[in-house]
């Protein structure tokens, strides 16, 4: 496993996969490691994201405050670092944690029991699915987006033909 230098600033060849948005953050995905329950959505900067890869502890940066936000310093619902992964596009983190206690401020344990479900369509698979399932890269259950197209920025033509 290559090894990165993020002593004092995030290492180059970690910024340099970032896509942040206009504010320079990233959305990293917080997840129970164990059970995979999604525990809540926050926001990273590099010094936020650095601090998350080198201290055991999940470090936000707080939009509403401006300020760096380490989870837990004022509840106790700290959020203990077991990996962190970047996505396709460099534009989201998927942060795996032990979580103590409540990840949303309500008390609620996710965010996401707390906002509650919303009315759905179901959608349902089809015959044809099964052969789009078999082209998953890397073979890790449920990991893959074999079906996806490439890229949700427009870059895709609709057209699956011929991808890899
Ligand atoms: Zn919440």
């Amino acid at each position: 496993m290559t090894s990165y230098d993020n002593e004092t600033t995030l290492d180059p060849r970690i910024a340099g996969r970032l896509k942040r948005d206009s504010k320079g953050l990233v959305a990293a995905v917080i997840q129970q490691y164990d059970t995979h329950e999604v525990l809540m959505v926050g926001y990273m900067n590099d010094e936020a994201l650095r601090r998350t890869l080198t201290t055991g502890r999940v470090t936000f940066w707080s939009r509403s405050r401006q300020e760096y936000w380490r989870k837990g310093d004022t509840s106790g619902h700290r959020q203990y670092v077991k990996g962190v992964s970047l996505d396709c596009d460099g534009d989201a983190l998927l942060v795996e944690v032990d979580q103590v206690g409540a990840a949303c401020h309500t008390g609620k344990r996710s965010c996401f029991d707390e906002g509650g479900p919303l009315p759905v369509t179901v959608g349902h698979r089809e015959a044809a699915d099964a052969a789009a399932d078999t082209v998953i890269e890397d073979g890790a259950a449920g990991a893959g987006h074999g079906g996806e197209p490439a890229h949700d920025d427009g870059t895709n033509d609709g057209n699956d033909e011929g991808r890899a």
